[in-house]
């Protein structure tokens, strides 16, 4: 065998994890196969962080399964509360480098059939698929550090299980997912689909795909490839910009893949008939906020079943971006909606803690709080 082969077998098994395994995997692996339901009982519905604890588990199988699939647990070295209900946790991975995910409560107020208020809580966690990134847009913080490594699908699924044990949150609360963290998601393909099928196994942690949101900043070939394979799950698309100029200079991969390829790969996408694309678009001052902007926004998504989510851009130390004023976020968003497009502005949750990707993080090095 090659050295090099020898070397990514070795980086392989030090990285394996038992969370990187579906139950299909898991059964064709261990023997008695219905073991491996019981395991998945123990890690996604009871969060249970070593062998000994599965008590239903014969001792010559968890020996068997401390040596073979180690359960990886992320190490929450920090978590930041927004006055919002927002929480941010730094995680540290077992190679000593972090990664950021945000807990996101949203509260809706809804009047039943009897005239009384019925309040309910949404959950939402934003996950992060890499350390670092290869993207390098010039309003992020994650991009500033370079590109480090792909997540294991492990490290992927763990940061969920960590953040519904922290929060005691009950195994039939469903919560949505968004791969909106730090990195591209679609740049660590295989282990991002991979994570989808472990999240989705109804005998683990059952959330559905059309909970799941895939956020890219726009690899048109992997878009496509991600449509081809109709996993059942949603897109968002990092757009930021309608002309290929301003957009190469926030998202220097726009050389490689503009915008027109985003659109044509979009318009591909199986979208689900209840559902719609959601275009993300950071708006930042003097940059894209006027209405000629919306304009060509309208014209760029006419014939797919869109959606857009104005951002206030969020200005962090040491940027030359400033965020915009909310007179202009309104006549951009109501340009968009009295031409039938829906659109929202979304509320900056949590920023007061450090809302942009990868800022925790960055404290965290330079030593603040
Ligand atoms: S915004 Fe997202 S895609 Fe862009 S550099 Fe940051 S992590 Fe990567």
């Amino acid at each position: 065998m090659k050295l090099g082969n020898i070397k990514k077998q070795r980086e392989r098994k030090r990285l394996n994890s038992i969370y990187d395994y579906t139950l299909d995997e898991l059964k064709s692996q261990l023997k008695p196969s219905f073991r491996a339901k019981q395991v998945y009982n123990w890690l996604y519905k009871k969060y249970v962080t070593s062998y000994d604890e599965m008590k239903n588990i014969p001792n010559d199988l968890k020996e068997l399964l401390k040596q073979e699939y180690p359960i990886d647990i992320l190490e929450i070295i920090k978590r930041e509360k927004s006055s919002d209900g927002s929480i941010k946790y730094l995680f540290r991975l077992r190679d000593g480098h972090t990664i950021e995910a945000v807990f996101l409560l949203m509260k809706k107020k809804k009047i039943d059939e009897n005239g009384q208020i019925q309040r309910s809580e949404k959950f939402t966690v934003c996950i992060s698929s890499q350390v670092g990134c290869k993207v390098g847009c010039s309003f992020c913080l994650t991009a500033k550090g370079g590109f480090v490594r792909n997540l294991t699908v492990g490290e992927i699924v763990n940061q969920i299980v960590q953040i519904k044990r922290d929060m005691q949150i009950p195994e039939n609360k469903s919560l949505n997912i968004v791969y909106m963290g730090m990195g591209e998601p679609l740049d660590n393909y295989k282990n991002f689909v991979h994570a989808v099928k472990v999240f989705s196994e109804l005998d683990g942690l059952a959330i559905s795909r059309r909970r799941q949101t895939v956020s890219t900043s726009g690899i048109s070939k992997k878009i496509e490839r991600l449509g081809n394979e109709d996993l059942g799950i949603q897109l968002a698309i990092s757009l930021h910009a309608v002309d290929d100029e301003l957009r190469s200079e926030l998202i220097p991969m726009n050389k490689a893949y503009n915008i027109q390829s985003i659109i044509d790969a979009v318009k591909k996408f199986p979208v689900d008939t209840r559902k719609k694309v959601m275009f993300e678009y950071l708006v930042i001052k003097d940059k894209n906020d006027d209405l000629a902007s919306a304009k060509k926004l309208l014209q760029l998504l006419d014939g797919i079943k869109a959606k857009v989510n104005l951002i206030y851009f969020n200005p962090y130390p040491g940027t030359s971006y400033q965020r915009p004023q909310s007179s202009d976020m309104i006549k951009f968003q109501e340009y968009l909606v009295n031409k039938g497009l829906l659109c929202t502005i979304r509320e900056s949750k949590g920023l007061d803690i450090s809302a942009a990707c990868g800022q925790l993080k960055e404290k965290e090095l330079n030593g603040s709080t």
